[in-house]
């Protein structure tokens, strides 16, 4: 297996547990647990049991013919924008609601920027009836006013981090204070494909029920079980891992990844990671990461919060590295003409997010009897407001 992780939890160079000695308990009780947990019988009946029931899976594979006839290939949408709660970011909660509870913790704690990951996290406390603290940025707090009525709507306490620049990376650190402080009854889920061993394998498999899902559907509908492309968003990386996973090692399915341009690579305003990123550590993993040349991390931005991340998961920095996957990026406005086209052409709003990955048809050559899978990410709901600005719907 070459672009899994290993029992270190390296994809190649990449990934492993650089972390401070205070949290390796909470790592290690972790770590020799995962596998072990999640792989038995009462943890998979449970977890596909709320993945149909309240979830709504499998999601369809939808098959685009505007899109394909306009792109002359055929294109096919995994509708994870039709999960409970818009986004494919509740398959992990829902696996790690579950992790914590057979870990016997009480308490839940998270990280959130734009307030997705904090949404899907205090559903699912709400579910299983755990206390829930989300930690975020004061200035995205005032940003992201709708996500976080949601979140304590839902039950949850929503703590603001005031340092640095109260963002992503001070609620995270925040967040890891509170788990070293409270090893013991607490468990921290980490929102995407990144942070120190076992966080981005665990992430990974609890999403790879994508991949699973879309190759029975393929097996119906295309008569065998793998595309030629699969094409997917990067902020941390957890949906393309998601629709990647049973793919990664059938050197007949292109990878592709698409990053955020922002306001164009050279801007100093973008979360292009792969083209811009050096080898660092970040939230205790190796990967690529932007930064300075004193190794400052730099401040990224892309019009959609949820890509707006200084780097990628460390599977993802593997595929980069290895050539394994195509990285492309993708500027704002491109994205921004993706949302709209997608939703005149196949009436689908999608998230901004999403909308990135469709911009790989504009830029990249397809054939007829191509299958492509786009991971159709999340919905547009929660991106309303920018598309009003940026359209003058109003
Ligand atoms: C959070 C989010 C992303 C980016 O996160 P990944 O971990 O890279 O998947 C992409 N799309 C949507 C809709 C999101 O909410």
């Amino acid at each position: 297996m070459k672009y899994q992780a290993d029992n270190k939890g390296f994809y190649g160079e990449f990934g492993g547990a650089y972390i401070p000695e205070m949290l390796y308990p909470n790592i290690e009780e972790l770590r020799q647990n995962y596998i072990q947990i999640s792989e038995s019988d009462s943890f998979q009946k449970e977890f596909q049991s709320l993945l149909t029931n309240y979830v709504g899976r499998p999601t369809p594979l939808y098959f685009a013919e505007s899109l394909s006839e306009k792109y002359n290939t055929k294109i096919y949408l995994k509708r994870e924008d039709l999960c409970h709660t818009g986004a494919h970011k509740v398959n992990n909660t829902i696996g790690q609601i579950l992790m914590a509870k057979r870990l016997n913790k009480k308490r839940i704690i998270a990280e959130t920027g734009a307030g997705q990951h904090g949404v899907a996290t205090a559903t699912v406390c709400a579910l299983m009836g755990l206390e829930c603290v989300i930690y975020m940025g004061s200035l995205d707090i005032q940003r992201q006013a709708p996500n976080v009525a949601r979140m304590k709507m839902l039950g949850a306490e929503v703590k603001a981090a005031k340092s640095g620049s109260k963002t992503l990376k001070d609620a995270t650190n925040e967040a890891i204070r509170d788990w070293i402080n409270n090893p013991v009854d607490t468990h921290y889920i980490i929102g995407s494909v990144v942070g120190p061993h076992p966080y981005p394998d665990m992430v990974a498999r609890f999403q790879s029920v994508i991949s699973a899902e879309t190759q029975a559907q393929l097996l119906e509908k295309e008569n065998r079980e793998y595309p030629d492309h699969v094409i997917a968003c990067v902020g941390g990386g957890s949906n393309a891992a998601g629709l990647y996973y049973h793919f990664l090692e059938n050197l007949q399915v292109n990878i592709i990844a698409v990053e955020a341009a922002g306001k164009g690579i050279n801007s100093g305003a973008s979360a292009a990671t792969s083209v811009l990123g050096k080898e660092g550590i970040i939230h205790g993993s190796k990967t690529l990461l932007m930064q300075t040349l004193d190794g400052q991390i730099t401040e990224p931005y892309s019009i959609s919060a949820g890509l707006d991340y200084p780097g990628v998961g460390p599977m993802h920095a593997h595929l980069f590295r290895s050539k394994r996957a195509e990285f492309i990026s993708i500027p704002d406005q491109e994205a921004m003409d993706w949302g709209l086209t997608l939703s005149q052409m196949e009436g689908i709003i999608p998230a901004i997010e999403t909308a990135h990955a469709f911009a790989v048809l504009d830029v990249r050559k397809f054939y007829p009897d191509e299958v492509i899978v786009f991971n159709c990410s999340g919905r547009g709901d929660k991106d309303l407001d920018t598309y009003i600005d940026h359209f003058k719907l109003k």
